[in-house]
C-alpha cells in the first residue's frame, strides 16, 4: 500500500492574493503529484471575525461561507461554492480531506442573557471566589442571518459550562455557569489549573443532552455536505472524552465508515498523559506527537550539543506508532503564536526526514514549509514584528521519496550522538523502492549500513544533492553513506 502522507493546508496568517479555497483547488493535482493523500482544511465555518478569523472562534457550524454574518458571507477562505470546489478537486485527485472540528467552544454570541455564575480562581479552577450571582453575558445564538436553515436549534445559557466576559459589569474574569446539568466544571483531560475544561469564549456544555444531539445532527449534515474522509480534533484535552468518543461512534455507525481521525492534543514533555489518552479513547484516534515536535525543537537550538540517538526518546511514535501522526510544526507553534516553538531552519530537513523516511508514524507536512509564509504580528513586548518562513527547499523532493522509495524491512543506526542513520530495504512490487538516510548535527559523517543483498551492485545517490558521489551496493547488501555536516542525505537507486 502507498504511504500515507498527510498536510496541514494553512498557517496562523495565510492571506495571500488567492483565497484559500480556490488556491486548494489549483493545488490539488500537483499535491496528489507528489504523494499527498490527505489534506487537513482548516476550520470551515463562520467565526467572529468573518472573513478575517482563522476560524477556532467559532460562531456558526451551519455557516460554511453562505450567510451573511458576522459582516462577511465569505469566511478567511472563501465562500461555501468554493470550499465545496476545492473538496471536489481533492477528491478528483484521490486525496482524502481531513475536516477541522472545534468542539471546545462558540463565540460571538447574537444576544444577552441573565446568567448565573460564580467566579472561580483562575489558577485553580475548583476554586470559586464568590457564591452565585447573576450577569449580563452574550449567551444566545440565534443566528439570525441564516435564519434556521439546517437547523433552528438556539444556543443559550444551558448549553455553557463558562464565559469570560460579564457585559454589565464590563468585568473580564472566568465564569463558571450554574445551570441545571452541573454547577461546576466538566470532568476533562487536563487538570492543568486545577480543572482545564474553560479555554476560552463559551465553554460548550457537554452534560446537555440537546448540545450533544445538535452536535451529532451538524456531523451527519456536514459529512453530508463534503463527504470528508478524516477530523482534526482540536483543543481535545479541554473537552470530554467520553463525548468525543459517543461523536465519533455515532459518525462511524450512521456511515458505516472507518474515518481517519487525528486529535489535538498538546503535550511537550509528558509522552505518559498522551497515552493515557489512547487508552481513555481506546485508540479511536491518532493523536499529533507533541513530544516528537518538542524533541525537534531541543535538538534544533542545541545543535551539535544534542544527542541525536536520543532523538525519539519518551515521544508517542516511539511507544504507540500505529496511533501517531507526526509534525514538525504547526499554526499554533509558529512565531509569534500562543505555543511558539519553531524548529530552527538548518534543522527542518533533519526533522522531516525523521517523520517523512520511516516506517513508523503518519507525517503532517506545514503549509509554510511548502510554500513559505511572509508575515507581521505582534511580538511579546507588543512591538510589530516581521517575520519570514523560508520553505524548504528539498521538500517536495523528499515529500516524492517517500511516495516511491520508502517501504520495506527498516535497519537503525542510532548508535553515534552526532551522526545517524538508517535504511529501508524496499518492496519487491515497488520498482526502485529501498533507501538509506544518514544525517548530521554536527560535522560531516558517513555511516556503514546494511540495506539488503536484493540490492546487490546496485548504485545509489543523494536524492538531496547534498553529496556528489555514488555508493555501490556490495555483494553483501552493505556499503558506506555519507552526509555533509549538519545535513541530511536520502540515498536512492540511481535511475537512468
Ligand atoms: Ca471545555
Amino acid at each position: 500500500m502507498v504511504n500515507q502522507t498527510l498536510i496541514q493546508y494553512f498557517h496562523w496568517y495565510y492571506q495571500d492574493e488567492q483565497k484559500l479555497w480556490q488556491k486548494v483547488s489549483s493545488e490539488a493535482a500537483r499535491l496528489g503529484d507528489l504523494g499527498i493523500n490527505r489534506v487537513w482544511l482548516p476550520p470551515a465555518y463562520k467565526s467572529t471575525e468573518g472573513a478575517n478569523s482563522v476560524g477556532y472562534d467559532c460562531y456558526d457550524l451551519f455557516d460554511l461561507g453562505e450567510f451573511d454574518q458576522k459582516n462577511s458571507i465569505p469566511t478567511k477562505y472563501g465562500t461555501k461554492e468554493e470550499y465545496l470546489q476545492a473538496v471536489n478537486a481533492l477528491h478528483d485527485q484521490d486525496i482524502m480531506v481531513v475536516a477541522d472540528i472545534v468542539f471546545n467552544h462558540k463565540a460571538g454570541a447574537d444576544e444577552l442573557e441573565k446568567v448565573p455564575v460564580r467566579r472561580v480562581n483562575p489558577d485553580n479552577r475548583n476554586e470559586y471566589t464568590s457564591d452565585v450571582f447573576e450577569i449580563e453575558a452574550w449567551t444566545k445564538f440565534t443566528f439570525p442571518g441564516r435564519k434556521g436553515q439546517y437547523s433552528e436549534f438556539i444556543w443559550d445559557k444551558s448549553c455553557f459550562t463558562g464565559i469570560d466576559w460579564a457585559e454589565d459589569l464590563q468585568e473580564s474574569a472566568i465564569f463558571s455557569i450554574q445551570n441545571e446539568y452541573g454547577d461546576g466544571w466538566e470532568d476533562v483531560p487536563s487538570d492543568e489549573n486545577g480543572n482545564y475544561d474553560y479555554l476560552m469564549y463559551n465553554d460548550i456544555e457537554f452534560r446537555n443532552p440537546a448540545v450533544r444531539d445538535e452536535l451529532k445532527r451538524w456531523g451527519e449534515w456536514y459529512y453530508e455536505t463534503i463527504k470528508m474522509g478524516g477530523f482534526r480534533l482540536d483543543a481535545v484535552k479541554h473537552i470530554p472524552v467520553r463525548y468525543l468518543n459517543e461523536w465519533l461512534d455515532h459518525m462511524r455507525n450512521k456511515f458505516d465508515r472507518d474515518f481517519f481521525i487525528v486529535a489535538e492534543n498538546w503535550i511537550l514533555d509528558d509522552v505518559e498523559k498522551l497515552k493515557t489518552y489512547i487508552d481513555q479513547t481506546q485508540g479511536r484516534m491518532q493523536l499529533f506527537d507533541s513530544t516528537l515536535h518538542h524533541n525537534f525543537f531541543l535538538a534544533a537550538a542545541q545543535g551539535h550539543e544534542y544527542d541525536m540517538t536520543q532523538i525519539f526518546e519518551n515521544t508517542l511514535v516511539q511507544t504507540n506508532p500505529e496511533l501517531t501522526v507526526t509534525f514538525v510544526d504547526n499554526h499554533d507553534s509558529q512565531p509569534l503564536q500562543s505555543l511558539e516553538g519553531y524548529v530552527d531552519f538548518w534543522f527542518r530537513p533533519l526533522a522531516y526526514s525523521l517523520i517523512l523516511l520511516r516506517e513508523q508514524g503518519v507525517p503532517c507536512i506545514f503549509y509554510a514549509d511548502l510554500y513559505g509564509a511572509k508575515y507581521v504580528d505582534k511580538d511579546k513586548e507588543g512591538n510589530d514584528a516581521d517575520v519570514e518562513l523560508i520553505g524548504m527547499d528539498g521538500l517536495p523532493g523528499m515529500i516524492k521519496v517517500r511516495k516511491t522509495a520508502s517501504y520495506g524491512f527498516q535497519r537503525d543506526y542510532f548508535d553515534h550522538p552526532n551522526c545517524i542513520g538508517w535504511t529501508r530495504e524496499g518492496e519487491d512490487d515497488m520498482e526502485n523502492s529501498g533507501l538509506a538516510v544518514v544525517l548530521s548535527n554536527s560535522e560531516e559523517g558517513s555511516k556503514n549500513m546494511e540495506i539488503g543483498k536484493g540490492h546487490a551492485g546496485k548504485v545509489f545517490i543523494d536524492s538531496m544533492g547534498n553529496r556528489q558521489e555514488e555508493v555501490t551496493i556490495n555483494e553483501e547488501g552493505w556499503a558506506e553513506f555519507f552526509c555533509a555536516a549538519g545535513s541530511v542525505s536520502v540515498w536512492i537507486v540511481k535511475t537512468a
